[in-house]
């Protein structure tokens, strides 16, 4: 068999549903709570900041969500994506594992994040929306969206973290192409942004505090909403379009994951490949294993606590149950920006919590290394976010090496780091350490958890 073996959908398999895993938990979500009252919030609680076709996927527990014609049209730009067996790096490390990849940095954005960007603009749109503010970390959420809103014809603001804004003009560059204005968060244009600044002036920013001044902006006009580019569940529910697909491009393999494979930032591209695979694990038995691999700087599941938390440092959101390093923690300034959220999908934290999810954590240079080593195989440079999940899948394929057992491993390429090459050089130049968080900055983030009755 040739070495690039790449499995292609035809545009018919496009999926027409979103999968919603809300329908298959064995018990259901813990419910969101009014920051004021602590009593679960209803979706009128949502409406100053969400248009009510997304609440409502957010609270659904219908199993399929049929995707509008005008997304699946725009989709059909680049999807269904490829999946590729990872021939050649199956041969360097000389294993008997089946190694799988998706590839979804074959959007126009380079990763999984327009799969949801453009659905969120759809609604938007749809209901009257002008303009949408958001966060964005690394810059990949940012992009998305601003091609999303020229889609659609909405104006797009975006708050960057300032550490990102600084290590990747280029990014900025890709939003302000596409109509939208970026602004460096923590920014002197909202009360938010002043009052960090005012207590660290030298900040270097956080999605936290980059969702507070997003969302402070869109509740002050009636034709702004905010959209989020991960951790809710209807992100999630949009990124199923990945799984789906893979799920039919292992049929054409004739092979069945034994193992599933994402990094974790707030758990989309992770829910994207896993849930619909999930959702056989859970209603047929089937015998999968979910690794969610996050970074040693930022250990949001695998050290945080499952706890109520806010998801913005100025605690203007509602309180939701996951785990969490707590809303004030700023991890250290380390390049996978994409992944430096304090808290986890409370999808992925209650799934993680039944033990249908096994998460781990690595340091950034090790990472580096493995995107390095998949580079030279594959040709394809990945994220550094995705890194996490080449270094997971790489360990996982020496460990049948080592048992001499042969195991299907998928894993969700989940982007490509053609914008992170400043990233790349620095390691490359030996300038990359392996950052670890304070513990004491995150001790005093964990004490100030809300208390919840
Ligand atoms: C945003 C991003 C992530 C982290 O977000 P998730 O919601 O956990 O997927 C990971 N990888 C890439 C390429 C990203 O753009």
């Amino acid at each position: 068999m040739s070495d690039s073996v790449k499995y292609l959908l035809n545009e018919a398999d496009l999926p027409k549903f979103w999968y919603n895993i809300a329908a298959d938990l064995p018990e259901p979500l813990p419910p969101v709570l009014h920051p004021g009252t602590q009593q679960p919030i209803g979706p009128d609680d949502l409406a100053p900041i969400f248009p009510m076709s997304v609440i409502l996927q957010e609270v659904s527990t219908e199993r399929t969500i049929e995707i509008p014609e005008p997304v699946r049209d725009a989709y059909r730009q680049w999807r269904p994506a490829p999946l590729y067996r990872a021939r050649r790096l199956e041969k360097m490390l000389d294993t008997p594992a089946r190694i799988y990849y998706k590839y979804e940095g074959i959007s126009p954005a380079g990763s999984h994040k327009p799969n949801t960007a453009i659905a969120q603009a759809f609604y938007n749109k749809q209901e009257g929306v002008k303009r949408i503010t958001t966060e964005t970390g690394a810059g990949q959420w940012g992009s998305s969206l601003a091609l999303a809103g020229s889609f659609f014809g909405l104006e797009i603001e975006v708050f960057m973290v300032k550490v990102s804004f600084n290590q990747k003009p280029y990014r900025r560059a890709f939003m302000e192409t596409f109509g939208a204005t970026c602004t460096a968060s923590p920014s002197d244009t909202t009360e938010s942004g002043r009052a960090v600044l005012r207590e660290h002036p030298d900040s270097t920013g956080s999605l936290g505090i980059a969702i507070s001044e997003a969302v402070e902006m869109a509740v002050q006009r009636d034709d702004t909403k905010y959209a989020l580019g991960s951790v809710l569940n209807h992100v999630l529910l949009h990124q199923t379009v990945v799984g789906q697909e893979a799920m039919l491009q292992m049929e054409m393999a004739g092979d069945y994951p034994d193992k599933v494979i994402g990094c974790v930032g707030g758990g989309s591209n992770f829910a994207g490949i896993a849930f619909p695979f999930m959702g056989e694990r859970i209603r047929d038995g089937k015998n999968i294993e979910f690794i969610a691999v996050e970074p040693s700087a930022c250990p949001t599941l695998t050290k945080g606590p499952y706890a109520y938390d806010f998801g913005d440092t100025a605690h203007l959101t509602p309180l939701v149950k996951m785990h969490t390093l707590g809303s004030t923690f700023v991890p250290p300034g380390f390049h996978a920006g994409g992944l430096r959220y304090h808290g986890m999908a409370p999808l992925i934290s209650h799934l993680t919590a039944l033990g249908f999810i096994a998460p781990r954590s690595y340091h950034q240079t090790e990472c580096f290394a493995a995107g390095i080593q998949f580079a030279k195989a594959e040709g394809i440079i990945p994220a550094p976010e995705a890194n996490h999940a080449v270094k997971a899948t790489i360990d996982e394929a020496i460990r049948c090496r080592e048992e001499g057992t042969s195991k299907a491993l998928l894993f969700n390429l989940c982007g490509h780091g053609h914008f992170d090459m400043q990233a790349y050089r620095d390691y490359m130049d030996g300038k990359l350490v392996d950052q670890e968080y304070d513990p004491s900055e995150l001790a005093m983030a964990l004490a100030g958890l809300p208390s919840v009755a």
